[in-house]
C-alpha cells in the first residue's frame, strides 16, 4: 500500500515537472500571440540568433551616445509591468537635451524612452538574442525613439520608429556595484503594478560593458505583442557583469501567479534579413544614406 502511495507521488512529481518543462518550450503562451496580435506571426521578427561569421561585415560608424555619462534626468521610475522590470526618467518629455544615440546605420537621433531587462530561472538562459551559441543569463533593452516621431506609439507605426540597444549580462562572483542602485529597490516592485521612484540616480553608460566597438544591427520587432516590426537592433555582443545574489533579486518578481523569470521570448527565423556587423577596417562601408534604403537590410534570396 505504502509503496503505491509513494508511486504515486513520485508519477504526480514527474507530471508537474514534465508539465513545468513543456511550459518553457512552448514559451509560456507565446505560441498564441500571434491569435490576438496579428504582428507577432510577422517576417520580420525579434529576437533572433546571430552567428558572427554569417553577419555582414561592413566599416560602419560607432553608435554614438548622447548624454550617457550625465546622470539620468531624475526621477527615475521602477515599474514591474508582468513582462519585465522597466526603469524610465519620469520626466522625459520636460528635458531639453534627453539622452540619445546616433551613428551605426541609425537615420536620425533616437532619443531615450525607457530600458528593462530579460532573464532566466536557470543561469543558463535569460537572454532573449543568441551570439555565437551563447544564452546569457540576462539581456537589457533600452528602447530609443526616432526623434521625428512625437510618441513611441507614434514611431511603432514605422519600419524605422525605434532604435533598441540590447546588452548581455554574464555571471561572476563579486556583485557588480553600479546595479546596486537599481537592485537594491527591486523589493519595493515584487508585484506585477507595482512602481517606485527611484531614491538615487546613475548614469546609463554605468550599465554598460567596457567595449561598444563591436556590434551587430539587423531589422526586428518588439520581442512582446503587439510585436510592431518597428525597430533597428543594435546587440552588442561584449557582455557586463551581474553576481548570482544580484540576478537572484530579478528572479523574486513576479508576474501576477507565476514568477517572472524566464521572461525572454524564443528565437525567430532570420528569413531574408541581413545582419551587419561592425569592423572596424573592413574595406566595405555602409552610411546613413544607404540604410534609409530599406531594401539595403534585406538579401533578395529568400
Ligand atoms: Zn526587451
Amino acid at each position: 500500500m505504502l509503496s503505491n502511495i509513494t508511486l504515486a507521488i513520485k508519477c504526480l512529481v514527474l507530471t508537474i515537472i514534465l508539465f513545468c518543462n513543456l511550459q518553457t518550450l512552448l514559451g509560456n503562451g507565446q505560441k498564441t500571440w500571434h491569435e490576438r496580435h496579428e504582428m507577432c506571426a510577422g517576417e520580420y521578427q525579434s529576437p533572433i540568433k546571430i552567428i558572427g561569421h554569417h553577419a555582414v561585415p561592413l566599416s560602419l560608424r560607432a553608435v554614438e551616445m548622447v548624454g550617457y555619462h550625465d546622470p539620468l534626468p531624475g526621477p527615475l521610475l521602477l515599474i514591474n509591468n508582468g513582462h519585465s522590470v522597466k526603469l524610465r526618467p519620469a520626466d522625459l518629455d520636460q528635458v531639453v537635451s534627453p539622452p540619445a544615440v546616433y551613428g551605426a546605420l541609425l537615420t536620425d537621433h533616437y532619443i531615450l524612452d525607457s530600458f528593462h531587462f530579460h532573464w532566466g530561472l536557470r543561469n543558463y538562459r535569460g537572454s532573449e538574442h543568441r551570439v555565437n551559441g551563447i544564452r546569457y543569463p540576462m539581456e537589457m533593452h533600452v528602447i530609443h525613439r526616432k526623434q521625428s516621431y512625437g510618441s513611441i506609439n507614434e514611431a511603432l507605426e514605422y519600419n524605422d520608429g525605434l532604435a533598441v540597444l540590447a546588452f548581455f549580462f554574464q555571471l561572476r562572483e563579486k556583485d557588480n556595484q553600479k546595479l546596486n542602485p537599481l537592485v537594491k529597490q527591486l523589493r519595493d516592485v515584487t508585484e506585477e503594478g507595482q512602481s517606485v521612484q527611484l531614491d538615487t540616480t546613475f548614469t546609463m553608460s554605468s550599465l554598460l560593458p567596457r567595449d561598444l566597438d563591436i556590434y551587430y544591427t539587423y531589422k526586428g520587432s518588439l520581442t512582446t505583442p503587439p510585436c510592431n516590426e518597428a525597430v533597428t537592433w543594435i546587440v552588442f555582443p561584449e557582455p557586463n557583469y551581474i553576481s548570482i545574489r544580484q540576478l537572484k533579486r530579478f528572479r523574486r518578481l513576479s508576474a501576477g501567479e507565476s514568477k517572472m523569470a524566464d521572461n525572454y521570448r524564443i528565437l525567430q527565423e532570420l528569413g531574408n534579413r541581413l545582419v551587419f556587423v561592425r569592423r572596424m577596417y573592413s574595406e566595405k562601408t555602409a552610411n546613413r544614406t544607404v540604410a534609409e534604403n530599406h531594401q539595403f537590410w534585406y538579401s533578395d534570396v529568400a
